[in-house]
C-alpha cells in the first residue's frame, strides 16, 4: 500500500486536481491512502486574515477571496447534482471561519491555540472538497480529519506527535474503514482535549510519514511542483537538476537547512520502518523524481544539494567566564531549550571564548534577554559581554555522505565564496561531515548559492556575468564572436558568458539573464539608461551576480578610474585599454594588488601585440622561476607596415599616406610615428618583467624630423614630411646597399629600456617581418641558446576582440 501526499500546488488548481485524479486513476493493487494540503497560498492567506484581525483588520475580501477559490473548483469539477452538498459542507466551513475570526477581531487577540484552528480550515476546505470530487470516479472515497487521529501534545504551531498512540488510532481507523480510499487533511492534528494542533509549517508531509509508518505502507510519495529534490531550490539556482536518489540522512540535512520541497520531521518515520520516499512532480508525472531510502547507489558527486535559510539572527556571546567552565554551554542551550527558542546551528571557537548561535530573527530578541536575565552575574562582574545580536544573515550548507571521503569540499566552497567576496561570518561542519553549513550575508546569498553550485556541479556550464564598457570596433566584434561561439564554448569549454550589462558613452543597458547577442544593440539603442560610468558601476556591484567580470572595451582613461574598486568588489577586469597599465607604477603595482587580494583576475593580453600570446607567455615564464636577460620587439602594426612598404622606388612621404587611408594610422599619423603607443606596450612589458618603471625610463628615439613634429596641423605635417623626402630615402637607400631592412625596435636589456630606428640584416629574426605583424623575442635564462619568438599579426578588431575573448573565457576557468 502507497500513501500519495499532494501539496499545495498540487491541490490549487482545477487543471492540478484534475491531474491528480489522473495519477489517482493509474494507482492498481491497494487503494492508497491520499494525504492532502490546503489550497496553494490559502495558508499564508490564513495567517495574514488572523494577525490582521488581531490587528482590528478587516478580512471580509480575504475571506470572500478564499470562498471564490473553493467554490471555482467545485463547479468545474463535481456534476451539478453533487455540487449542493459540496457548497453546503464547504458553507460551513466559512461560517465557522468568520465567526472565529470575528472573535479575533472583537478580543484583538491571537492566541497559537486559535492561530492553529484557523489554519485548520485550509487543509479541512480542500480535503472535503477534493474527497467530494474524487468520489465521482472512487465511490469508496472518505474524508478523513486527521486531527482524530494523530495525537500531539499542546505545542501549538509545533505539536509534538504522540506516535504510539497515533499509530493504535490510525490502524484501527483504517481496520475499520478497509477498501475505502481515504482522504486526509494533511498539516492538522489534535490534543488530549481534542482541540486542533498543527505539525508546523510544511507539516502535510510529516502527516503522510506518520500515516505511511502506521500502516507499513510500502512507499510514501510526496507529489509536488517540481522533479523531486534538487541540487539546490531551482528558484533561486535555475542550473539545479534533479538527484535522482538521496539517503534520509542527506534529505533531513538539506530539508533542514530550507530545501522546502520536503517537511525535516518527515524523514523520522520512514526512517525507521526504512519506508522509501519518493518526491514526484504532479505537473510532470513521468519524470522519476528523488527516491530517499536507507543506502543508495555509489555517485560520483563529492555532494548531493546546496540549500539555504534565508533571514536568520545570530547571538554572539563572548568573555572569559566561559572558558574551561563546563556547564557554561548546558546552562546556555537548557535556558533556550525551555524558553522553546529553536537554535538552527551553532559554532564554537576553540579557545571556548566565545559562542555563536543562529535562531530565527523573531526569537532574537527574546534569546536575548533571557540570557542576560540567566547570566545576569556573569555579566555584572564582566566576565561575559553583552550578547550581540546581528540580523539579515542566511545560512547555505552544502550536504552529502560523500563529503566525509573526499578531500577538499571545504577548500572549493570557500574558494566559490572568497572569489566572489562573499564574507562568511560563521562556520559550523557537523561531526557526522555530511554537512558544511556557512553564515554569511542574506545579500549575498543568491550569488552564493549560483558561485558554490557552479563549483561543485562542474559537470554543468559555469557561468560568466560579463560588464561590457565600450561598443567601438572591439566591443562589436567581441559581442558578434561570442554570439558565434556559444554551442561551442558550452560544449567544450563549459562556459556560457551572459552580458549582463553593456554602456557606450551613450546609453547603457542591463539584465541579469543576459543580453541577447543578437539583439543588443536595438536593446541599447532603445534604453531609456543614459550612459553614466559611475552608475554602470554601482549597478554592476549592486546586482551581485556571481562569477563577474569587468570588461574595458574603451582606450578612455575614464574607466581606469574604477578599476580598484572593480577588484575590490571581488570583480575581475579584463581589459584592451593600455592607458591603465602605462599610468604610473604605483597604479599598475595597485591594481596587481587589488586583484591579488581579492583573488580575482586582471587580464590584459590586448595590451601589447592584440590577441598574440605575449603577456602570458611573459607571465608564464616569470611564473615558472625564468628570468628575462632582453626583450626585442616590434609592436606597432602601423609602423611595421610603413616600414615593409618604404621599399625601392617608394618614398616615405607616399607610404605614410597610404597607411593612413588604408586606416592603419591614427587620424595624425604622428601618433604612431612619435612612438608612444610602442613606448606603453614596452613600458607594461617591462613592468611585468619586474621593472618599476616610469613612462620616462623608456628612451624614444623619434623617427621623426624635428620640422614634422612641430608642424601645427596634419596637412602641415605631410608637408613637412614632404620636404623630408632626401632624408628618409638617404635612410632606405644607406639600409637596402648593405642588404639590410629598416626596423623600429623596441628593447628591454640590462635594465634600460628604449625605442630605436635600426638597419637589420637577414640574420636578424626580424628581417622577414610582413604586413603590420608583430614580432617579441625574449631571451631569458633557459632560452638564451636562441630566444623564444612570438609573431603575428598585432594589431586589428578581430584578433583584438578574439584575445580579449580569451582572456575571458580564462577567467572562467579560473
Ligand atoms: P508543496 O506545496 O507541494 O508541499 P512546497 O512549496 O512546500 O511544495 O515545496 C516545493 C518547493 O520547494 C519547490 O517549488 C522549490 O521552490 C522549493 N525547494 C527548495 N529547495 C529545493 C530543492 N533542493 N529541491 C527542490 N525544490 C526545492
Ligand atoms: N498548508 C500547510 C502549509 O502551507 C502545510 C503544508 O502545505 O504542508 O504550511
Ligand atoms: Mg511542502
Amino acid at each position: 500500500m502507497k500513501i500519495l501526499k499532494f501539496g499545495g500546488t498540487s491541490v490549487g488548481s482545477i487543471n492540478s486536481i484534475q491531474t491528480l485524479l489522473d495519477i489517482l486513476k493509474q494507482e492498481k493493487g491497494e487503494k492508497p491512502v491520499v494525504v492532502l494540503s490546503a489550497m496553494s497560498g490559502v495558508t499564508n492567506l490564513l495567517i495574514a486574515m488572523a494577525e490582521g484581525a488581531a490587528k482590528g483588520n478587516d478580512f471580509t475580501a480575504e475571506l470572500a477571496e478564499l470562498e471564490r477559490r473553493h467554490f471555482e473548483v467545485v463547479k468545474s469539477l463535481l456534476d451539478i447534482q453533487n455540487q449542493n452538498p459540496a457548497f453546503t459542507r464547504l458553507k460551513i466551513h466559512f461560517n465557522q471561519l468568520e465567526e472565529l475570526l470575528q472573535g479575533v477581531l472583537t478580543l484583538k487577540e491571537l492566541t497559537p491555540k486559535t492561530r492553529d484552528l484557523v489554519l485548520s480550515f485550509g487543509e479541512r476546505c480542500s480535503t472535503v472538497m477534493i474527497s467530494k470530487i474524487a468520489a465521482q470516479h472512487f465511490p469508496e472515497a472518505l474524508f478523513v480529519d486527521a486531527s482524530e487521529l494523530i495525537k500531539t501534545d499542546s505545542t501549538f504551531g509545533q505539536a509534538k506527535v504522540n506516535m504510539k498512540l497515533s499509530e493504535q488510532l490510525i490502524r484501527g481507523f483504517y481496520a475499520e474503514n478497509k477498501g475505502k480510499m481515504l482522504f486526509v487533511t494533511g498539516f492538522i492534528a489534535g490534543n488530549d482535549e481534542r482541540q486542533i494542533t498543527t505539525l508546523g509549517r510544511g507539516g502535510s508531509d510529516y502527516t503522510a510519514a506518520i500515516f505511511g509508518s502506521a500502516l507499513n505502507a510500502n512507499s510514501i510519495e510526496i507529489w509536488t511542483d517540481v522533479n523531486g529534490m534538487m541540487t539546490a531550490d531551482p528558484r533561486m539556482v535555475k542550473k539545479a537538476f534533479s538527484l535522482p536518489e538521496l539517503t534520509y540522512t542527506e534529505a533531513m540535512e538539506l530539508s533542514y537547512f530550507g530545501a522546502k520541497v520536503i517537511y525535516p520531521p518527515t524523514m523520522i518515520p520512514a526512517f525507521l520502518k526504512k519506508i522509501p520516499i519518493v518526491i514526484k512532480n504532479t505537473f510532470e508525472p513521468e519524470f522519476e523524481g528523488t527516491v530517499i531510502q536507507h543506502v543508495c547507489k555509489a555517485s560520483n558527486l563529492p555532494i548531493k544539494g546546496i540549500s539555504s535559510i534565508d533571514g536568520i539572527s545570530i547571538l554572539n556571546l563572548e568573555g572569559s567566564g566561559m572558558v574551561g567552565k563546563s556547564g557554561f554551554s548546558g546552562r546556555l542551550f537548557s535556558l533556550l531549550a525551555r524558553e522553546q527558542i529553536n537554535i538552527i546551528l551553532i559554532t564554537q571557537s576553540s579557545s571556548e571564548h566565545s559562542i555563536t548561535f543562529a535562531v530565527q530573527p523573531a526569537d532574537a530578541e527574546r534569546a536575548k534577554s533571557f540570557i542576560e536575565q540567566e547570566f545576569e552575574l556573569e555579566l555584572l562582574a564582566n566576565k561575559l559581554e553583552k550578547p550581540e545580536i546581528e540580523q539579515n544573515l542566511a545560512v547555505l550548507a552544502v550536504v552529502g555522505e560523500n563529503m566525509k571521503q573526499t578531500p577538499g569540499v571545504s577548500g572549493k566552497l570557500f574558494h566559490a565564496l572568497g572569489r566572489n567576496g562573499v564574507n562568511v561570518r560563521a562556520i559550523a561542519q557537523g561531526s557526522s561531515e555530511y554537512n558544511i553549513s556557512v553564515i554569511i550575508s542574506a545579500h549575498d546569498l543568491a550569488k552564493a548559492l549560483n558561485a558554490v553550485h557552479d563549483a561543485f556541479f562542474i559537470q554543468l556550464t559555469k557561468t560568466l556575468h560579463a560588464f561590457c564598457l565600450g561598443t567601438g570596433n572591439i566591443g562589436k566584434t567581441l559581442f558578434k564572436q561570442l554570439n558565434a561561439h556559444t554551442e561551442f564554448l558550452q560544449e567544450h569549454n563549459g562556459i556560457q558568458v551572459k552580458i549582463a550589462g553593456i554602456s557606450n558613452t551613450r546609453k547603457m543597458v542591463f539584465d541579469a539573464d543576459g543580453i541577447s547577442l543578437d539583439t543588443w544593440e536595438e536593446e541599447l539603442q532603445a534604453s531609456d539608461e543614459k550612459a553614466d560610468l559611475k552608475g554602470f558601476i554601482a549597478q554592476m556591484k549592486n546586482m551581485n551576480l556571481p562569477n563577474c567580470v569587468f570588461v574595458d572595451n574603451t582606450a578612455s582613461p575614464k574607466p581606469v578610474e574604477f578599476y580598484e574598486e572593480v577588484f575590490n568588489s571581488n570583480i575581475s577586469v579584463v581589459t584592451c585599454n593600455k592607458i591603465g597599465n602605462s599610468g604610473l607604477y604605483s597604479q599598475y603595482k595597485a591594481f596587481k594588488d587589488a586583484a591579488r587580494s581579492h583573488g580575482v583576475d586582471f587580464f590584459y593580453e590586448t595590451n601589447v601585440g592584440a590577441g598574440l600570446p605575449i603577456i602570458r607567455t611573459l607571465k608564464d615564464l616569470m611564473g615558472s622561476g625564468d628570468r628575462v636577460q632582453r626583450i626585442e620587439a616590434i609592436l606597432s602594426g602601423t609602423i611595421s607596415f610603413i616600414f615593409n612598404n618604404f621599399k625601392g622606388d617608394a618614398n616615405f612621404h607616399d607610404v605614410v599616406k597610404m597607411a593612413q587611408e588604408k586606416g592603419y594610422t591614427e587620424p595624425d599619423p604622428r601618433d604612431d610615428l612619435r612612438g608612444t603607443d610602442f613606448m606603453r606596450k614596452i613600458l607594461i612589458l617591462a613592468r611585468d618583467a619586474g621593472y618599476k618603471f616610469e613612462a620616462a625610463d623608456v628612451e624614444i628615439e623619434s623617427m621623426l624630423p624635428k620640422a614634422c613634429l612641430d608642424a601645427a596641423t596634419v596637412d602641415d605635417f605631410y608637408a613637412a614630411l614632404k620636404a623630408e623626402d632626401a632624408f628618409f630615402a638617404d635612410l632606405k637607400n644607406k639600409a637596402e646597399a648593405s642588404g639590410k631592412v629598416l626596423r623600429y625596435i623596441g628593447k628591454l636589456e640590462n635594465g634600460k629600456a628604449a625605442i630605436t630606428l635600426q638597419m637589420v640584416d637577414e640574420s636578424h629574426p626580424f628581417f622577414t617581418l610582413s604586413g603590420s605583424d608583430n614580432i617579441i623575442s625574449f631571451t631569458t635564462d633557459r632560452y638564451k641558446e636562441r630566444p623564444l619568438v612570438v609573431k603575428g599579426p598585432g594589431a586589428g578588431a578581430e584578433v583584438t576582440a578574439a584575445g580579449v575573448f580569451a582572456d575571458l573565457i580564462n577567467v572562467g576557468a579560473n
